[in-house]
Formats: structure tokens, sequence, C-alpha cells
């Protein structure tokens, strides 16, 4: 069943906040607003907003406030209904809302739901969630923030002459995940921050308000920066009708806030350019660093490639040194086996012309220089060892003999 929120009456719209009040800090019903609304009902004065003449009725319980709503009253009405269901969100929330205003205004002539051609001479279509002439404010209550059109607020702040508008969000429309926050960026251009409510059902007590503002980081990011966050009932209003929260402007707490934000960022971004500076620092000595080793490789290398170059040349002098030494080595041999040959065939010669003299004098044995006997053969002349001789010495002959071959041929 579609659960009424708000119905025509007298030709001005009137929600069910109308009945919800504050009164001695006590959120309740308003008993004479309810017993006005009731004789309404009963004579049949409560129409559906939609403007298809069917009459409604007022449903209040007086044990749980949650219970208010109007109903359609069956069997009337002549044309097709265009009713068109309020969330819950945004039913409640203008409750709370309600409650708060009633408590810090003190208005009897609260008005609700109030289009701004009743504000001023506009006969544009958009509405004041909340006015209060008499003080001079106006509350723009804004369940999802895709219905904030710059062409609504625009039109809402220039039919507000001598009003201050306050324009508040449900806290859904808070978080953008860094993203750029559309909608919430129009409330913030025309009132300078942002109101988000969070609700916990009808309950004033425990409504909160956190107002906050928009800005980009260094990284171009979009961040939401906490300016307030209260109570909803620690939240007045001044003299001049601007909203205060500890006894200070909220826009001048924006203000404030914005301005350490855009320092913040500022030293941010020098701590961050000289982390960089830094870094590039560091970075170059590594670089340095890298090129002084690199180097000291090269030079390494080329010592090394010297030193193979080096041990290269040694080993080839040490080998033609050996060469030379051998051939040196073998020169030297060939003259000491000429000299010996020489020396030799001199001895030879030496010997040969001494042992004639010796046979000749024929006065002891001769011996060779090996130390074997020789003999002279008596026939043939031949001169050897005494193995080559058949017979040899006697007396007056004691160097010589017959040879094997002469005593053959005997
Ligand atoms: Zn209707
Ligand atoms: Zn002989």
């Amino acid at each position: 069943m579609v659960t009424r929120s708000y119905c025509l009456c007298d030709g001005e719209y009137i929600g069910i906040e109308y009945i919800y009040t504050v009164i001695d800090g006590m959120q309740i019903n308003d008993k004479e607003k309810l017993a006005w609304m009731r004789d309404k009902a009963h004579a049949h004065e409560l129409f559906c907003p939609c403007g298809c003449g069917a009459n409604l009725t007022v449903v209040a319980g007086d044990r749980n406030l949650r219970e208010q709503h109007f109903r359609l009253l069956q069997g009337n009405g002549s044309n097709e209904c265009h009713y068109m269901e309020e969330g819950e969100t945004s039913i409640d929330s203008k409750v709370v809302l309600k409650c708060w205003l009633d408590e810090k205004l003190s208005d009897d002539n609260l008005k609700a739901r109030v289009p701004i051609c009743d504000a001023s001479d506009s006969n544009r279509k958009y509405e004041f969630t909340f006015l209060s002439q008499k003080n001079g404010i106006a509350v723009n209550y804004c369940r999802h923030r895709y219905n904030l059109s710059e062409d609504k607020l625009g039109i809402l702040e220039q039919n507000s002459a001598g009003i201050n508008v306050i324009h508040i969000v449900d806290q859904d429309n808070e978080a953008i995940n860094w993203q750029y926050p559309e909608g919430m960026m129009k409330v913030q251009d025309w009132q300078g921050y942002c109101l988000a409510l969070q609700i916990e059902g009808r309950d004033y007590e425990k409504a909160k308000l956190r107002a906050l503002f928009y800005a980009k980081d260094l990284d171009g990011r979009w961040n939401s920066i906490l300016v307030a966050n209260s109570k909803l009932k620690d939240y007045e209003f001044d003299e001049d009708g601007k909203l205060i929260v500890d006894g200070k402007r909220v826009a001048d707490l924006a203000k404030t806030t914005k301005e350490q934000y855009e320092k913040e960022q500022e030293e941010y971004r020098e701590r961050r350019e000289e982390h960089r500076r830094l870094v590039e620092k560091q970075r170059e000595q590594k670089r340095q660093e890298w090129l002084r080793r690199q180097k000291e490789q090269e030079a390494e290398e080329e010592r090394r490639k010297a030193e193979k170059a080096r041990r290269r040349e040694e080993i080839k002098q040490a080998r033609e040194q050996r060469k030379k030494e051998k051939e040196a080595e073998e020169a030297r041999k060939k003259v000491r086996e000429e000299e010996q040959a020489a020396n030799l065939k001199k001895s030879e010669e030496e010997f040969w012309k001494s042992i004639n003299d010796e046979f000749a004098r024929n006065d002891k044995q001769v011996i060779s220089p090996e130390g074997a006997r020789i003999v002279k053969c008596r026939k043939c002349g031949m001169i050897g060892e005494t193995s080559m001789f058949s017979t040899y010495g006697g007396p007056q002959s004691m160097n010589y003999g017959i040879c094997t071959k002469c005593m053959r041929k005997r």
C-alpha cells in the first residue's frame, strides 16, 4: 500500500512532518496541529497532492512516531491518481528537519514544500523544502544529488531575496571515490560547502549533520574534507539567519578549513618536491657511482689484457731464448765434436807417427791409447791388435808377428 507523506490542503502542500515537533527537547506529535489536521480530514479538506481530487485521511498512532502518514479514502476522486510515492529516507529526513527548525526557529508559520512562486513572483516549479518567512530562512533538502540541477539551485537562490537558503543533502551523496562530485559541487558553488544529513529513522536526537567541502588534491583526486560533524540539534542560526555550530558560522569554519587544507596541500607539495629533489639527487649519485665503477672495470679489464699480453710476450721470449740457447748449445757441441775429431785425428796421427818409431826401436811392447797391445805383420806390414794375428812375439821380434791373412796365404 502506498503510504502518503504529504497532502494538499487549502491550496498548500502539508507534509506529515507538520505534526512532528520538539518541545523542551522532546520529539512529539503536536497535539493541536494533529487535531487541526484531523478536523480537516473529517471535513474532507485533505486532498491527494497529485490533483486527482481524492480525499485523504491522517493516520497518527500515539505509540510509534513512525506510523504517521496520510491514507487515501476509498471511493472518492474522480480522476486517475498520479501520486508519486516519496522514499522513506526522504520522508524521515523531512520529519527530522522539521523538528530541528521548530526547535531553532520557533516559527508557527514554518511552511513545508513551498513552491517558490509562493515565496517570490516566479512561476517556476521548484520548491523550498521548508521556508520560514519570519526568520528569512529556507531549507532545500535533496535526497539524491542527481536532482541537484544548476538550474534548480540557481532559481532557488535567485528567488530567495532576503532569505538564507540552506542546502542539505542526504549522506548517501557524500562519498565520491576521488571522482569529480558534480552534483555536490553545484551546492558547494552556491553555498561554499555541503551539508550531509545522517538520520536514524525519524529520530531527531540521533540525526547528525556533516559540513564538508570537496577539493582536488595534488594528484588531481577529489577529496571530501570535513568542516564540522555534530548532531543536527547542535546546529543553530545566528541573528543574521546564518548557520552556526559551536558558536561559529559554518561558512567561516569552511573558509578556515579550506585555507588550512590548501596550506597543507602546499606544504605537502613542497615536501614532495623536496623528496623528489632528494630522490633525483640520490639517483644522480648512484648514476655517478655506477659510471665510476664502470670506468674502474674498464681500467681493470685493460690492465688484465695488458697483463695477459705481457705474459704471452714473456712466454714467447722465453721460448725464443730456449731456442737460441739450444742452437748455441748445438753450435758449441758441434765445435766440441769438431775439436774432438781434430784432436782424435791429431792423436791418431801422433800415435801412428810415434808407433812407427816404437816399432823401429822395438825396445818395449807397443800399447794403443785404449790399452790394447799392438803388433805389426812381417809379411804385409799391417798393424793391429793381437787378435788379428796368428803368431807374434819372440826374441828380437817383441812387436812383430804374422797376421791371420798372411798365415792363410802360406
Ligand atoms: Zn492523486
Ligand atoms: Zn801379414
